[in-house]
């Protein structure tokens, strides 16, 4: 036996996933990051590889050159040059969601949160509000980074902690996927056909290239559920079968319309059809029976 069949016998996935091809004959997946299979662990960590260059792309889109240069970003003058307000909200939403969880998670597991997190622009509440002042495309994609890479580091720890956190956590970052969206990069998602068989979901499936160098390519719908490359190849499969099928059988309704209605003359021509396929050629190619 397998260890990761033992896995399964002894530590499902918290979740209770299941293989997303095999309804028919559930396989539930093991518990291999917390509490977590990979699936769900892969869900956060692709979100947390992508934050960094998101960040420094819609960065770039707040001040309406759109390019990820090096622009003063303001928000404590008047804006010199036109200031998109949603490219500024989103990153900071996308920043300050990750100071927020760092925070978290730091508490929990006892440790200081990384720098980022601490600079952050806080109410005297002390709720995090989102980027400090000035920050640039560069500078935010820094942070952001050094956040990322703190929560990466300890995903499998977090992934042990308590239960609700952690699905609150996963909804949270599910925004990146959104975001990646709203802010089309000059590398774009690849559409598929396929429609995201999340319940009530049907939005389209996205392909994105990978975020970095010898990175995997990342699949989520617009909606923001995730999926594994292993689990998209599947569902594309199980949707190129049932294309096949339905094709199949418009073909026999076809033949079936076909043979009740034919007239006499089609008839005459389908034999000769037949006769010219059984006699005219050799071998299947024509013109061999002289070679
Ligand atoms: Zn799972
Ligand atoms: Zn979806």
């Amino acid at each position: 036996m397998t260890d990761d069949f033992l896995n399964v016998i002894e530590r499902p996935c918290a979740r209770q996933c299941v293989r997303a091809a095999t309804e028919a004959d559930p396989q539930i997946l093991p518990a291999t990051h917390g509490r977590y299979c990979s699936r769900c662990w892969g869900r956060i960590d692709q979100a947390l590889i992508q934050a960094p260059e998101l960040t420094e792309h819609i960065l770039g889109n707040v001040t309406s050159t759109g390019q990820a240069g090096g622009e003063r970003v303001d928000a404590t003058k008047d804006a010199p040059l036109p200031f998109n307000e949603g490219a500024f909200a989103d990153a900071n939403e996308l920043y300050s969601l990750l100071a927020y969880w760092c925070g978290i998670w730091a508490d929990y597991l006892e440790v200081h949160t990384p720098a980022p997190a601490k600079r952050a622009w806080r109410r005297k509440s002390g709720t995090v509000v989102g980027l400090p002042a000035g920050t640039t495309p560069q500078i935010g994609a820094r942070d952001v980074g050094l956040m990322t890479r703190w929560l990466r580091e300890r995903l499998d720890n977090i992934l042990d902690l308590a239960p609700e956190d952690v699905d609150e956590f996963d909804e949270a970052i599910r925004d990146v996927w959104r975001m990646n969206t709203r802010w089309p990069r000059i590398e774009k998602p690849r559409y598929s056909d396929l429609e995201c068989p999340a319940s009530e979901c049907e939005a389209k499936i996205a392909v994105y290239p990978p975020a970095e160098a010898g990175g995997t390519k990342s699949v989520a719908c617009d909606g923001g559920h995730y999926y594994s490359e292993e689990e998209f190849d599947e569902l594309t499969v199980q949707l190129i079968a049932q294309r096949l099928e339905r094709a199949r059988l418009a073909r026999k309704a076809g033949r079936q319309r076909q043979s009740a209605g034919r007239t006499d003359q089609q008839k005459a021509d389908d034999v000769r059809a037949a006769l010219w396929q059984k006699y005219g050629w050799v071998d299947g190619k024509p013109g061999e029976e002289s070679a």
